[in-house]
C-alpha cells in the first residue's frame, strides 16, 4: 500500500485491501450483500489513481446514475483524505473520471466517436416511453394486427424489440420462448421492427437500445475499437450480476485479455433478467478472461447478525444455490419483525408510527426507508405521509421526467435540437387546439420537405382553434432554433417555451398548478446546464425520480425525507431501519412471475434485496386483507398467503407480532372470497336475463 493510502486503506479487511491494490490484471470480485464490493471498488480508484493513472483514463461504469455520483463522491472524499489540502485538485480529478451508467457513458461516447462508424454526432435520444409511441404510430401507418387476432400492445412490442436487441437474438426464438402467442404475428412483428429501425434512422434519434448496441458496434470495429482501447487505462463495473450480452460484449471489446478490467457483483443479487441481463456473465467470467483472480468476501458490514441469520435462510432456499455464507460482527441487535397487519391501511399506519418512533429515538429519516415489489403497494402509506406532513421522496415509480406536462416541454426543446425528430413534432403540434393526428403529419411532411426550416410553417392557415396560437408558436421554433438562441442559455430557453406552453397546460390537465410548478423547477435544473444538448440528454438519459429530487438537486428542500422506493430501485444502498411492504403471496412473488422456478427465484433474489438493506431495524409487514372489486363491482376482500419466501423454517428467526397489539387479527389460512348476499341475487337474476 503506497504510504499516502495508508491511514485509508486501515478500514479495509486484508482480503478488500488486496482487491484494491490488485496489479492490472482480470479482477472478479463476487461476494455477498453488505460485504463491501462498492467500498472496495471505490478504493480501487483511489489506488489507481495513486499510481499515477490519470482519472479521465478510468471508467466506472454502474447501473444508475445516483450510484455512480455516490461512488465519484466517495472517490473525492478519499483523494482529499489522501491529497491533504489540495482540496481543489482532489475533486478536479474526480470529477474527470468518466462515471456512469452505461447508457450515459454510450451516449458520451458516440457523440466524441460515432462518427468512425458512420453515425452523426447531432442525433437526439428518446426514451422508452417515446419509443413505444413511435413503435404504436408505426403500426397504425402499417396497418398490422387489423385483422380482429390479438396483437401485442406497444408496451410489449417495445419490449420484444429490446429483448432480442439486448440479447444479441433472432426473433423467432424470442417469441418461441418468452411470448409464444404471438408467434402468429412473426411477420408482422419483422415488418414493424424493420420500419422502426427506418424511422429512428430516418429522424436521426436513438433509443436506450440503440446506445448500447452503436456502443457495441463502436468498441467491435478495429479502428473504433482501437480510439476506445486508447481512451481508457481502466475499467470497473459495480453490480456486474445484472449486465447483459451486449454489455459483457463491450467490455470484451474494451478489454480483450481483460487487462485494466474489474467486475463486481453478487450472483444472489441478480434481479434484471427481465431485462435481459444475464447472471451467466458473472459466473462466466473467469473463464472468459484467462488468469482472473478471484476475491471473495465473507464478513456482511451492515447489518446485525439476527437480520443475517434470516436472509441467509431465505436465500439458501432458493431453487439454485448461491453459495454464500455471510456473517457479522455486530453480534447483538433486534431480531427482524414480521409484522401481522389487518389490511393495506393498518400496514401504513404501522409503518408511519414506526418511523416517527424511530426518529424520536435520534434515527432521522433519511435513515429509513419502505421497500417494495410495486410502485402501487406504496399508495395508502403516501396518502397517509401526506396526511401527517411526513416529507418523503419516491423513487422508482413513474418519474418526473415520464409525466405529461414535462414531456410535453422537453418534446419543444428535442424538436428545436432535431427537426427531424418527428416523435416531438407531433407531439407538440398536437398540443394545439385543433390540430389532429393527421394535420400535425402533414406539417411534419412539409417540414421535411423545406429542408427541416421552421420557416416552412409560416405559410400554413391555422384552424381556427388555435389561430392565436399559431404566429406564436412558429415564432417560438423560429427562435429556438436560431443560432443565436443557445448563447442566451438553456435556462432562458425552458423559460421561453414555459410562457407559450403555460397556457396550453392550464387547458389541457386538471391539477394544472402544480404541474406548472414543475415546470418551474425544471427552468432551474436546467441552469445548471451549459448547452441544449447535455441537459436533454441528462433529462432523457438519467431521469430524476420525483419531483422532490428536482428541487432537491437545486438545493431548495429539506433533506431529511423518509424514502419510498420500489425494490429494484433500491440495489447498492442501505438504511438504519428498512420497512418491505406487503410481503404476501401475489404481490412478491408477483402473480405475473409465477410461471417457471426461474421467475419465482428471480421474485425471491429481488426479496432478499430488499431484506439486506437493513442496517439495524428490519419490518417485514404483511397486510391479511386484500381489497378489490369483483366482477359486479362490489367491494369484496380475499385473505392473503404470507410470502412463500418466508418459510415455516424462516419464521422462527423472525419475532412475529401484530401490527397494533390491542386488537385480535381474524386470520383464517386458507385464501376465502367474501360475497354479498347482494351479489348472489345479481349472479341468479342474470342467469335468466337475456
Ligand atoms: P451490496 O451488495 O448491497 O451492493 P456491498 O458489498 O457493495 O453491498 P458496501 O455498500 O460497499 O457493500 O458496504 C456495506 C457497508 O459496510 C457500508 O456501510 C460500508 O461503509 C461498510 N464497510 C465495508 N467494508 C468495511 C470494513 N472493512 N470495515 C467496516 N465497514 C465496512
Ligand atoms: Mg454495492
Amino acid at each position: 500500500i503506497p504510504p499516502q493510502l495508508e491511514d485509508l486503506f486501515k478500514q479495509l479487511n486484508p482480503e478488500q485491501q488486496a482487491a484494491a491494490c490488485h496489479d492490472s490484471g482480470p479482477l472478479l470480485i463476487i461476494a455477498g450483500a453488505g460485504t463491501g464490493k462498492t467500498t472496495t471498488l471505490s478504493h480501487r480508484v483511489a489506488y489507481l489513481i495513486s499510481q499515477g493513472i490519470d482519472p479521465s483514463r478510468i471508467l466506472l461504469l454502474t447501473f444508475s446514475r445516483r450510484a455512480a455520483n455516490e461512488m465519484v463522491r466517495r472517490v473525492d472524499a478519499l483523494l482529499r483524505a489522501m491529497g491533504a489540502g489540495r482540496e481543489n485538485s482532489a475533486s478536479a480529478r474526480s470529477r474527470s473520471i468518466w462515471g456512469g451508467t452505461f447508457h450515459s457513458t454510450a451516449a458520451r461516447l458516440l457523440r466524441r466517436y460515432g462518427q468512425a462508424i458512420g453515425l452523426p454526432d447531432d442525433f437526439t435520444i428518446i426514451d422508452r416511453s417515446d419509443a413505444e409511441d413511435l413503435m404504436s404510430a408505426l403500426r397504425s401507418e402499417l396497418d398490422l394486427g387489423n385483422n380482429g387476432k390479438k396483437f401485442p400492445r406497444k408496451g410489449t412490442l417495445l419490449e420484444i424489440y429490446s429483448r432480442c436487441v439486448n440479447t444479441c437474438s433472432k426473433l423467432d426464438p424470442i417469441l418461441e420462448r418468452h411470448y409464444p402467442w404471438c408467434l402468429e404475428h412473426t411477420d408482422e412483428l419483422k415488418k414493424l421492427f424493420q420500419a422502426f429501425v427506418d424511422r429512428k434512422e430516418k429522424q436521426n434519434i436513438l433509443d436506450y437500445d440503440d446506445l448500447l448496441l452503436f456502443w457495441h458496434a463502436l468498441a467491435a470495429d478495429p479502428a473504433g475499437g482501437k480510439l476506445l482501447r486508447g481512451q481508457f487505462e481502466a475499467v470497473l463495473v459495480d453490480e456486474y450480476q445484472d449486465t447483459n450480452i451486449l454489455q459483457s460484449g463491450i467490455l470484451k471489446n474494451l478489454c480483450p485479455d481483460g487487462k485494466g478490467l474489474t467486475v463486481v457483483g453478487d450472483d444472489a443479487q441478480s434481479i434484471y433478467s427481465f431485462r435481459a441481463a444475464t447472471v451467466r456473465n458473472i459466473l462466466d467470467f473467469p473463464q472468459e478472461y484467462e488468469g482472473t483472480t478471484l476475491v471473495t468476501l465473507e464478513e456482511n458490514y451492515r447489518s446485525t447478525q439476527p437480520i443475517l441469520q434470516a436472509t441467509n435462510q431465505i436465500i439458501d432456499e432458493a431453487h439454485e444455490r448461491h453459495e454464500k455464507n455471510l456473517w457479522s460482527s455486530k453480534i447483538s441487535g433486534e431480531a427482524p419483525c414480521l409484522v401481522d397487519c389487518s389490511d393495506n391501511n393498518e400496514q401504513a399506519d404501522f409503518v408511519v408510527q414506526q418511523v416517527l418512533e424511530h426518529r424520536e429515538a435520534g434515527i432521522p429519516l433519511n435513515q429509513q426507508a419502505v421497500l417494495f415489489r410495486a410502485s402501487h403497494h406504496s399508495l395508502s402509506l403516501e396518502v397517509e405521509l401526506a396526511r401527517r406532513n411526513i416529507a418523503y421522496h419516491k423513487y422508482g415509480g413513474l418519474k418526473f421526467i415520464e409525466t405529461a406536462h414535462v414531456k410535453d416541454l422537453m418534446a419543444y426543446l428535442r424538436l428545436a435540437e432535431n427537426p427531424r425528430d418527428a416523435v416531438s413534432g407531433l407531439r407538440v403540434l398536437t398540443l394545439l387546439p385543433g390540430i389532429g393526428q393527421k394535420k400535425a403529419q402533414q406539417l411534419i411532411n412539409l417540414l421535411a420537405e423545406s429542408q427541416f426550416r421552421f420557416d416552412a410553417w409560416s405559410e400554413f392557415k391555422p384552424p381556427a382553434a388555435t389561430v392565436e396560437h399559431w404566429p406564436l408558436f412558429v415564432r417560438l421554433m423560429k427562435n429556438l432554433s436560431s443560432p443565436q438562441s443557445e448563447k442566451r442559455g438553456i435556462s432562458a430557453e425552458v423559460h421561453q417555451v414555459r410562457t407559450f406552453y403555460s397556457p396550453l397546460l392550464d387547458q389541457q390537465y386538471d391539477n394544472a398548478t402544480s404541474r406548472q410548478r414543475d415546470l418551474e423547477q425544471l427552468e432551474q435544473v436546467a441552469s445548471r446546464f451549459s448547452s441544449r444538448m447535455s441537459f436533454l440528454e441528462e433529462i432523457t438519459l438519467d431521469p430524476p425520480s420525483s419531483t422532490q429530487d428536482v428541487s432537491a438537486a437545486s438545493g431548495a428542500d429539506d433533506d431529511d425525507f423518509l424514502v419510498l422506493s420500489t425494490i429494484h430501485s433500491s440495489k447498492g444502498l442501505e438504511w438504519d431501519a428498512v420497512y418491505v411492504l406487503q410481503a404476501a403471496d401475489g404481490s412478491i412473488p408477483s402473480e405475473m412471475s409465477l410461471e417457471s422456478e426461474d421467475e419465482i427465484d428471480e421474485e425471491r433474489r429481488l426479496f432478499y434485496v430488499a431484506l439486506t438493506r437493513a442496517k439495524n431495524w428490519l419490518y417485514v409487514c404483511f397486510p391479511h386483507r386484500q381489497y378489490f372489486q369483483n366482477r359486479r363491482w362490489n367491494q369484496a376482500h380475499s385473505y392473503a398467503q404470507l410470502t412463500r419466501f418466508v418459510s415455516p423454517k424462516t419464521i422462527p428467526l423472525f419475532q412475529r407480532r401484530p401490527a397494533f397489539s390491542a386488537d385480535a387479527l381474524d386470520t383464517p389460512q386458507e385464501a376465502e372470497i367474501e360475497t354479498t348476499a347482494e351479489d348472489i341475487r345479481k349472479n341468479i337474476r342474470n342467469m335468466w336475463s337475456a
